[in-house]
């Protein structure tokens, strides 16, 4: 499951209109690419398709069910960012064990006697079940982490951290990943070696993928299908084949 429908999407801040009409159709399994300029709505767009903003007027559907009054955290979608956004006080292992540890104790798994607030406050991660353990560990060992599950996360390169981003993103099952420029902090040795990294992940897991770039050849290279936003609006939509063909 994690087919991904935008229906006439428009967002408005204030006199900014971001998005001016935007649609988009995307397959269960298919990694799509978001291209164009800074500012022409790619980031408004993923936001919008994960909840963290409310369209002015439009549809989201995920798995074919309409999400726009479901709340970000149940939509169900992993988000990997361009600054990684992983927690500097935690090792790697608990950055990955977070959102696994925090849905267990919201739904009363443990910890039922400490209040959530105390225990968000609190600087460390409460033990996490040796089911949580087993599959960080296993979503680690895939990303070829394994080894660095005990080493602080700012002790890392930045490829290493964006591994650990995108393990922390997938430990979930989220139906969708949403991916916003993830490659643009890395030199460029690394961007091409994470290129294919995340395009054999992506392809293993079969997850559905909405990738946002600025840059075509990235865009062209990875994905099954690419959208050229300008101006808030989709200009083009195909396959990296026909967009060469006819640029
Ligand atoms: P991109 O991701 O392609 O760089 P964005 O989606 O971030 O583009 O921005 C699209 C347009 O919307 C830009 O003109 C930007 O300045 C504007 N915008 C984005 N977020 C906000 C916001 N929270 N408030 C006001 N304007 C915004
Ligand atoms: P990107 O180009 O990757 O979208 P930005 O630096 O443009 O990154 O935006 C970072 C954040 O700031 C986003 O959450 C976006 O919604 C918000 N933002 C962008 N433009 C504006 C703006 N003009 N006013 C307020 N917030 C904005």
């Amino acid at each position: 499951m994690g087919s991904v429908q935008v229906d006439g999407l428009i967002k408005k801040y204030n006199d900014v209109t971001a998005l001016k009409n935007v649609n988009i159709d995307i397959k269960e399994g298919e990694f799509f690419a978001l291209l164009g300029p800074s500012g022409c709505g790619k980031t408004t767009t993923m936001r919008c398709i994960a909840g963290f903003e409310n369209p002015t007027a439009g549809n989201i559907y995920i798995n074919n069910k309409v999400v726009n009054k479901i709340p970000a955290n149940k939509r169900n979608c992993g988000m990997v960012f361009q600054s990684y956004a992983l927690f500097p006080h935690y090792n790697v292992f608990e950055n990955v064990a977070y959102g696994l540890t925090v849905r267990d104790f919201n739904t009363g798994s443990f910890g039922k006697k400490v209040s959530s607030f105390a225990r968000l406050m609190s600087k460390r991660l409460a033990k996490p079940t040796k089911e949580i353990e087993k599959k960080v560990m296993e979503v680690l060992e895939y990303v070829e982490l394994g080894h660095l599950a005990e080493r602080g996360v700012n002790e890392l390169s930045g490829g290493q951290q964006q591994r650990v981003a995108l393990a922390r993103a997938l430990v979930l099952e989220p139906s969708v990943l949403l991916m916003d420029e993830p490659l643009s902090n890395l030199d460029k040795k690394l961007r091409n070696t994470m290129r294919t990294t995340i395009r054999r992940i992506q392809q293993e897991v079969g997850i559905t993928t909405i990738f946002v770039t600025h840059d075509q050849e990235e865009a062209m290279s990875m994905a099954d299908r690419v959208a050229v936003m300008k101006e808030g609006e989709i200009i083009q939509n195909a396959t990296p084949t026909e967009l060469y063909s006819n640029p």
